[in-house]
């Protein structure tokens, strides 16, 4: 799809994509892109030199790949953390650790997500190298939506 400015439409989701993570790391002060398994202080702050990288040093947000569906065409979406804890109901931390113990929990939250109606404000990535048009806001538009989070509590009642 292409377009220049923000634009607001309604459509459906179709699929999430699983397959690649949907989580990232950043410095917990800086946000900044750090590797998985941060071993190293935060080379762009240096604030984990006080602490251990791998606890309060970091922590993941959200990064997610959503096949939505207008009324013409099918195409995918990338969703970063803000518009993502919308459709998943908890911050990406929470959600990792939930993963730790159900470990289909990133498959079954795309399920619980699919079909939903969504009103979506999409905008050019503003790498522009980057692939996918980003997901800017997200409005679920069904009454009775739930937060995929929620929707899994119940399923593996926890
Ligand atoms: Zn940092």
């Amino acid at each position: 799809m292409e377009i220049d400015k923000p634009t607001t439409i309604i459509c459906t989701v179709v699929a999430v994509d699983h397959a690649n993570s949907i989580y990232y790391r950043v410095c917990s002060v800086c946000e900044k892109t750090l590797p998985e398994n941060p071993t190293i202080p935060c080379k762009f702050c240096n604030f984990n030199n006080r602490f251990n990288p791998s606890t309060s040093g970091s922590k993941r947000l959200f990064r997610v790949l959503i096949s939505i569906a207008t009324d013409t065409k099918v195409f995918v979406v990338i969703m970063f953390d803000r518009a993502a804890k919308v459709l998943f109901g908890c911050s990406a931390d929470e959600f990792f650790d939930f993963a730790k113990t159900h470990p289909y929990a990133a498959m079954a939250a795309g399920r619980a997500l699919e079909g939903e109606m969504l009103n979506v404000t999409i905008s050019k990535p503003k790498n522009g190298n980057a692939q996918h048009m980003r997901v800017v806001s997200v409005v679920p538009l069904r009454s009775g939506f739930q937060p995929a989070i929620e929707t899994l509590r119940e399923l593996y009642r926890t």
